[in-house]
This record gives C-alpha cells, structure tokens and sequence, in this order.
C-alpha cells in the first residue's frame, strides 16, 4: 500500500501538528509534508489573554500559517478533515478531495464541551482561539458602551457584569485579566469602574482541581482577590442552563440565578469526535500512542498534543507538552525514512506558567522556585514568546515584545499602579525586561556564537532548559 510518491500528512496545525511541520522542514526530509488545518491562523492559546488585552497583536500570537509556513518545505491546505481511513491510509477532506499518505500525523487537539448544559453552545462564548478572544474583545468593549449610554442602573448592573464558568487555568487567567482591564476600558469612557463585576462560576469548593497548576492554588487565590476589582467566586455552582443573560446554578440544593450581560465557557474540553470513530484503543477519549507516540497497529502513524495519550508516561495536555512531541515525532518519521527504529518521547516538564493579571504573573520554575509579580509576568511572556514557531517571526516578535516592554507601550495603565511612582516603575521594568530578555534575543538572533560565548556562564544550558529554542 505504501507508496513512495504519497507525502506525509499532518492533520492539524496547534502546538503538536505545527512543530512537527516545522522540525521535518528544517531535517531537509526528503518526503512531501502536507499539513491540513481548518484555519487560517495559529492560535497560540496561551498568550491568548494578551490579544484580548491587546498587550500584543495578531500578528504577534495570531499569525497566518501562510507567514509561519513561508520558505518551508511545507504544503498548507486550509480545508477541514471528515474522515481518517487508517487501513486505506487516505484522509477525506469536507472539500471533497481524498489525501492519501504515506505516514500521517494526528494532531487535532480537543473541542469545547458544554456537558449537555441547555443554552450553553447558545449563549456562553468559549476561550480557545484567536478567532473568540478578538471577538470577546468586540463583545465586552460593546456591552461598556452600552453600560454608559443606559440610566437604568439594573440594566447597566447586568451588562457590566461577567460570569467566566470553570476556575481551572484558563477561567482564572481570564478572571485576573478581566479584572484588571475592564475597569481601566470602562473608565476611558468615563463610567464607573466599580461597577464592574467578573464572577468566577465554579462547580467544586476548590479552583484549579486536578490541573498541572494546582500547587500555584493559594497564589491564584490571592491574585483574583488583588485585581483592580476583586474577582467574585460563586463556588459549589453546579451550572444547569445558560440564557440569554442568566446562568442558572444549582447550590446548597437551591437553584439560584446569576445575571450576567457577558458569559463565558472555559470549563471543559472533550476529544476531537472524529478521532473517537477510529478502531483504535482509546482513554477517555484521547488515542492510546506508544512510548515513540505511534498507534501500535498502525505504525506509520504517530498521533500527539491533546489528542493522544501514551498510559505509561501520561502528560496533562499542555501545550509545553505537545511542541515537543512534535518536534519528536519529526525525528521519529526521520528514522522511519532511514530505515532505523523510532525512538522513545522524553518529555521535560520545566514548570508553569500562570497570568495573573495585567502585566502580572507567576513562573513556578522546575517546580522549585516561584517568581511572581511583574518579574513572573516578564519570564512568562519571554518564555512563550520564544516559542513562536518560525526564527524569522520569532526574532522580529521578541524585539517588539522587549521595545514594548522598556517602553511601556500596548500598556493599559491600571489603577493598581497608581501608588507607583513612573519613572522608578519604569527603571525597575527596564532593568528586570532586559535581565530576562537579552540572553532569550541574543540566542533567537546568533544561536551558534550564544552557545559558544556564554556556555561558561551556564545560561545557554538554563535557557535550553526554561525555554528551548523553537528551532
Ligand atoms: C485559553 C487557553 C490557554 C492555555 N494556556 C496554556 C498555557 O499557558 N500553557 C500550556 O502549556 N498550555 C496552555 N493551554 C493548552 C494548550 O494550548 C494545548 O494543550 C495545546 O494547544 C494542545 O496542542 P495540540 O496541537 O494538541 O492541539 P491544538 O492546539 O488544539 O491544535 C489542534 C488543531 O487542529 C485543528 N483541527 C481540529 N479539528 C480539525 C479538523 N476536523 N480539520 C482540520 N483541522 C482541525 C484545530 O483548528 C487546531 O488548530 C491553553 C489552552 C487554552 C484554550
């Protein structure tokens, strides 16, 4: 069946399918690699607060495929897949077209699940793409301007309120965001800030349960009550319906009613449906992969990110974890090509990451140190932003990043800074953005002369740790 002539295909173009693309262009891989993606753009989801924010621009965390693909071996097909036909090794597209391949990837990350919750699909907006976070932009920016025009305080109570439904990472990085920016939006238009409300709606007593981020619970905890406007917590919530404007709740055996002009879905994420139908060992949902990330019948494909699952090395799904198995599966389908045996995925799990806040955040570093603050904030967007697929995007967004930095543009002023004296806030940014920043840009610019000039003073090795290169 296999056939020299048939590419490789990568199915999905998040963390897991993009990387994988990139390394195989890069090894010089002498098969055609055609990656198929149903958008446009890549969402780089975790700086995804940030383009809300509009802390940093589309082109910045939402780049086309077609700018980060450019000068690469790589063949873009915008087009949504229908069908995977494992035993035929053919891909059906809705366009019609049917894909044959060689080796296949399988990268399509998970979907958003509302759990059955009547109204959900309807009325909550999710948080997942670059696509949703400009359009709650759009939405939140509409729901101040109608805040200020109306004199009926219920009305304009409803619509500066926002209810974020699930407190695991991404419900507490929006909260902290939120917090600290509406108010500064609403104030611009001369309303008034306190007014705002952003409502934490979680089913369980405890916020991050179960999450990679657990152990950073009492500094959430502490940094959702030291916003701009303290977030609210609505906890032991069981969410029963969405409305227009509501969401119904059941707690303490009473069901109770919150009013809320702006709604918002971060609670669940379930396995991509189509990969559920392939006759293949599933666990909850996510594809059983061996050490080496290939489907055991099926060895010429490999299936990584959120939508795989290897039971002896489980890994949360995180997009720390799906770049680097993609960067291995592309050795892997070198070794195929060279006729030696795939190799066993280590994964390195360097620590987390959290925003909490405008220009705030937490690293907890290896799992052994917490930097928070402004300092957290810095390492945070340094370390995702070193991860921008592609050097030439990379390089140009770190510079921008740093310049913005060092002068504070893109900055919304929050009110928490008020007390700060400007210039004093300014040095200590400068001081602490070029710390952290010049060794990432030094190396994104001359990665060979980094290594050999500063291998003595052990940060290329930190670095390569913290923060690998994309490349
Ligand atoms: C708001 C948010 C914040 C996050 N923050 C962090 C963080 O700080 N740190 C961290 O490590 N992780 C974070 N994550 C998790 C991380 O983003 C995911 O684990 C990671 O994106 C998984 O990568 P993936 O390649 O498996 O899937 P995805 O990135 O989801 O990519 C899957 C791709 O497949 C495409 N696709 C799906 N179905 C089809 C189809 N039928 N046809 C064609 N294309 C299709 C999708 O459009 C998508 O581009 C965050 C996630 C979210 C939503």
């Amino acid at each position: 069946m296999q056939q020299a002539s048939h590419p490789t295909v990568i199915l999905g173009g998040g963390f897991a399918g993009l990387f994988t693309a990139l390394h195989l262009s890069q090894q010089n891989y002498s098969r055609p690699i055609i990656l198929i993606e149903q958008r446009d753009r890549f969402s780089f989801k975790p700086l995804l607060y940030e383009l809300l924010s509009g802390e940093l621009h589309s082109e910045q965390v939402y780049p086309r495929y077609k700018e980060l693909l450019a000068g690469s071996s790589v063949t873009f097909v915008q087009d949504t897949v229908e069908s995977v036909d494992l035993d035929q090794r053919r891909v059906g597209l809705v366009s019609g077209k049917l894909v044959n391949y060689s080796n296949l990837v399988l990268a399509l990350g998970g979907k958003t699940t509302y759990f059955n919750t009547p109204g959900a699909a309807e009325y909550a907006v999710p948080f997942t793409s670059g696509e949703q976070a400009i359009a709650l932009r759009k939405h939140l920016r509409h729901r101040l301007h109608q805040a200020i025009q109306t004199s009926d305080s219920a009305q304009r109570r409803l619509l500066l309120t926002v209810a974020i439904i699930g407190a695991g990472p991404a419900g507490i990085e929006l909260a902290c965001t939120l917090a600290d920016l509406l108010p500064i939006w609403y104030d611009e238009l001369g309303g008034d800030a306190n007014e705002i409300r952003v409502v934490l709606v979680n089913r369980s007593q405890e916020i991050l349960k179960g999450d990679v981020n657990s152990h950073l619970r009492c500094t959430a905890q502490r940094a959702l009550k030291r916003r701009v406007i303290p977030v609210d917590f609505l906890f032991n919530a069981a969410v029963t319906q969405i409305q227009a404007q509501a969401v119904e709740y059941q707690q303490n055996e009473q069901t109770k009613v919150l009013q809320a002009g702006t709604i918002v879905w971060t609670a669940g994420t379930a396995p991509n449906p189509l990969l559920m139908e392939l006759p293949v060992p599933h666990n909850r949902g996510r594809l059983l992969v061996t050490p080496t990330l290939q489907l055991a019948d099926f060895p010429e494909v490999f299936a990584a990110g959120d939508c795989a699952a290897n039971q002896d090395n489980p890994q949360p799904p995180t997009a720390q974890v799906a770049y680097q198995q993609g960067k291995a599966i592309a050795h892997n389908l070198q070794c195929l090509q060279e006729h030696k045996p795939t190799i066993p995925v280590q994964i390195q799990m360097r620590g987390t990451l959290m925003k909490l806040g405008l220009n705030e955040g937490v690293a907890n570093l290896f799992n052994k140190v917490q930097i928070q603050g402004q300092p957290g904030h810095l390492i945070r967007e340094a370390t995702y932003l070193q991860l921008l697929p592609n050097s030439a995007h990379n390089r140009k967004v770190t510079t921008e990043w740093l310049t913005d930095e060092l002068f504070q543009r893109h900055r919304p002023f929050s009110h928490m800074q008020l007390g700060q004296t400007p210039w004093l806030y300014g040095m200590a940014t400068i001081a602490a953005g070029l710390i952290i920043a010049t060794p990432l840009v030094l190396r994104a610019a001359q990665p060979t002369q980094f290594q050999q000039n500063f291998s003595w003073t052990g940060i290329p090795t930190l670095l390569n740790q913290l923060a690998p290169s994309a490349k």
